[in-house]
Formats: C-alpha cells, sequence, structure tokens
C-alpha cells in the first residue's frame, strides 16, 4: 500500500484536511455559539492549513528556505496550540487566560529559530514539530476524556480516541526520524493515517456537540423552567411503569395562591414558587422524585416508603412551609400549603390510579381547612379521611 500513495498527492490531502475540518468547525459555531471552542478549533486547524501550504511552497523552492521553514514551523506549532486551547474549551466551556500561555510554546520556538537557524535542518524541525504537535494531541485527548464524568457524552470516547491516533502517529514519524526502520510505517503513510484523523476529529467534534445540544434540549423538555425542578412530563417518566407497592405519592398544592397573586402581584407569585420547590428539594431523600406538576401543584413520589413514613415526611415539609418567610418587594408572605398522600397497594392498574387517590385527599385536605396532610383511605372505602388537622387556615 505505501508504494502506491503518492507523496504530493497526500501532502494536498493533508493540507486540504485541515481546511476541511476549519470550514466544519466555523460553520459549527456559526450554527451554536456558545460552543465557543470551536472557533479556536478553526483557527488551529487554519494555522496547520497555512503551515502545511507554506511547506508545499518551500519544498517547490518558491520561497527562501529560512522563510518557509521558520514561518511553516511556527505557524504549525501555533496551530496545534490553538487546537488545545480550543479542545479544553469545547470540552468544558473552560475559559482560562492561562491556557493562552500555550502560545508561548510557539513564540520561544519562533525565537529559538531566529537565533539559531535550527528549522532549516529538515530532520531538525520535523522531530521538533511532532514532537510538540504529539504533546498537544495527547493533552487534548486527555482533557476531553477526563472532562466525561461532568458531561458524559458517547462522542467523546471517539473524539478522544482520534486524537489519541493522530498523537501517536506523531510520536511513530519522531520515532522514525530519530532511529530509521524501528517504526514499519513510512512518512508519507503516517501522513495519510493523519489525514483520516484530521477528518474523524472534525467529525466527532461536530457530534460532541450536536449530542450537548440534544442533551440540553431533553434536559429543558424536562425542566419546569420557573423553578428549575423536573416538569410533569419528567414526573411520569421518573415513576415506576407499574408495581409501585410499597411506596407512596404525594401531591402538594400551595394554598390560595390565586390571593397572594393578586395582593403581591405575579412575580412575588413567582418568588413563593421558587421558594417552595428550593425548601422541598433541600428535604429530599436519595431516590425521592420531585415535580412541579402545574401552576402551584407539585408531585412527590417516595419509594419504598410506608404511610407512616410518607405522612410524617408530608407533615414536616408542612410544618416547614409554614415557617417559610418569603419577603418580595420588602414585604414578608406567609405561605401555607396542603397536601394529599396515598400509598401504593399493588392493585392499581396504573399510575392513574394512584394520581386520582391523592388528588381526592388533597381535595380532603382542602375541605378539611388547607394547610393540613390528607391520607387516602384504603381504595375500596368511599371517603377520603382528613388525618392532621393541626390549624383551621
Ligand atoms: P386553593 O387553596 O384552593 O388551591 O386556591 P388557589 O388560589 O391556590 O388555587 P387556584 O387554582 O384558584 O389558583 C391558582 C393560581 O395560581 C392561579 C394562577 O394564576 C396561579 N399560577 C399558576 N401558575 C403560576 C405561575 O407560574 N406563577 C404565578 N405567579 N402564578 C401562577
Ligand atoms: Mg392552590
Ligand atoms: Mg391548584
Amino acid at each position: 500500500m505505501t508504494a502506491q500513495l503518492d507523496l504530493a498527492t497526500v501532502l494536498l490531502l493533508h493540507k486540504s484536511s485541515f481546511l476541511v475540518g476549519a470550514f466544519c468547525f466555523l460553520y459549527a459555531r456559526w450554527q451554536s455559539p456558545r460552543d465557543e471552542g470551536l472557533g479556536i478549533l478553526a483557527s488551529g486547524f487554519l494555522f496547520l492549513a497555512l503551515a502545511s501550504t507554506l511547506a508545499g511552497y518551500g519544498e517547490q523552492k518558491l520561497l527562501p528556505p529560512y522563510l518557509w521553514t521558520l514561518s511553516s514551523f511556527t505557524l504549525g506549532i501555533g496551530g496545534y496550540a490553538l487546537f488545545w486551547i480550543g479542545v479544553r474549551r469545547l470540552s468544558a466551556g473552560r475559559r482560562r487566560l492561562a491556557d493562552w500561555l500555550a502560545l508561548c510554546v510557539p513564540v520561544t520556538g519562533a525565537l529559538i529559530g531566529l537565533i539559531t537557524h535550527f528549522q532549516v535542518v529538515n530532520y531538525i524541525r520535523a522531530s521538533v514539530f511532532n514532537a510538540t504537535a504529539f504533546l498537544f494531541l495527547a493533552a487534548s485527548a486527555v482533557a476531553i476524556i477526563s472532562d466525561r464524568s461532568r458531561e458524559p457524552l458517547p462522542a467523546r470516547a471517539m473524539l478522544a480516541a482520534a486524537m489519541a491516533v493522530g498523537a501517536n502517529l506523531c510520536l511513530a514519524v519522531v520515532i522514525g526520524l530519530i532511529k530509521p526502520g524501528i517504526v514499519p510505517i513510512t512518512t508519507t503513510y503516517a501522513f495519510f493515517l493523519s489525514i483520516i484523523c484530521h477528518f474523524a476529529i472534525a467529525l466527532f467534534a461536530l457530534v460532541l456537540v450536536k449530542e450537548r445540544a440534544e442533551a440540553a434540549l431533553r434536559r429543558s423538555a424536562d425542566t419546569d423552567a420557573l423553578t428549575g425542578v423536573g416538569n410533569r412530563r419528567w414526573f411520569l417518566a421518573h415513576l415506576p411503569k407499574s408495581s409501585w407497592q410499597g411506596d407512596c405519592l404525594i401531591v402538594m398544592d400551595l394554598d390560595h395562591f390565586k390571593r397572594i397573586n393578586d395582593r403581591y402581584g405575579h412575580h412575588t407569585g413567582d418568588q413563593v414558587l421558587l421558594a417552595f420547590a428550593d425548601l422541598v428539594q433541600k428535604n429530599l431523600r436519595r431516590g425521592d422524585s420531585f415535580a412541579r406538576l402545574g401552576g402551584e401543584e407539585f408531585g412527590l413520589y417516595l419509594p419504598r416508603t410506608n404511610k407512616a413514613q410518607a405522612f410524617a415526611i408530608a407533615e414536616r415539609l408542612r410544618r416547614a412551609v409554614e415557617e417559610l418567610q418569603v419577603v418580595s418587594n420588602g414585604q414578608s408572605v406567609a405561605v401555607s400549603v396542603s397536601i394529599g398522600l396515598t400509598a401504593a397497594s399493588g392493585t392499581e392498574r396504573s399510575w392513574e390510579d394512584l394520581f386520582n387517590r391523592a388528588d381526592a385527599a388533597l381535595y380532603a385536605a382542602k375541605r378539611g381547612g388547607r394547610n393540613r396532610v390528607a391520607s387516602d383511605l384504603a381504595p375500596a372505602e368511599p371517603e377520603p379521611l382528613v388525618l392532621s388537622l393541626d390549624r383551621a387556615s
């Protein structure tokens, strides 16, 4: 296969692969302005394309050796430094000023080149260039993988793998230059494989951006925009599909919320909803599911919880809400909540049965005077019973 590869064509494709990658990054940057790293990645690839073009002109003796070697070396190293900065920003949105210190590497290289002219010797220039490229590519792969715990996107593995292969190809070129014959691939073949890596890096970076956008879309479809807790859609998706036995469902509705809106204004009403959601969230146990079902109604699903435990939890929440003082526009707003709870008996045919029973209990709490917890009776019994009559509203 090596014999069939024509070096001039491979070099042309090598340069083109950087250009195609740069345009892909620029297009994606335009489509998703929040992924700032893409712009830096594009400039990195453009620097590399320019470096490759200058090297091509130099090989054709169109430029003086001193000029093309120094400019292509500096631009190439600068391209890989920008690539690394772009990857770090794309991977985790880092905006560290210190990352830009990576540009000291090409600047230092250029200064040493100006003084010593080391870059004019092909063997030395290629070794230093590929060794630096190896370091930047390997560091980029590490950045992508180490951010996996913060944002576990499947494309990370493929993107990091493409970078790691690219890094190892650079290393193979260095080893081949220092000790010819050790590495079983020629420089031409390494160039050819690195073209595929550039395409793969551009492709998987775009897939990463797409997966990130999809994850954000899924999150916003499942999240209540005001309180940031799950919405009804999320809540229903998180309920077990069947077999609710041993679990409890709680439905909570703020009391006389319309009055709060009317008296203090809609903004204050929103503050109350936020404060309430925050309070409940701080009191959740691991495994509990809490969501805003709509308006001023919230749901709380308590897995592996018996009725007495659920009642204690609901009562604790009710008291905490009673003590909650929401201050808005300098005014303190008193809040209370009515709570209906039901325990799954195992006879339910759908979660709607559970919801109906919890709603009936909530209705009983409202009818009983509000600011109280009511639990349903066994499903066969006709009327829900108010179990807590702490305080008349
Ligand atoms: P009850 O004690 O019987 O539950 O009375 P209520 O006033 O709380 O219930 P009602 O259903 O009469 O009124 C609910 C109000 O909640 C009406 C609606 O304008 C208000 N509301 C619904 N969603 C929001 C919201 O996102 N923000 C604000 N500020 N108000 C909301
Ligand atoms: Mg209400
Ligand atoms: Mg309501």
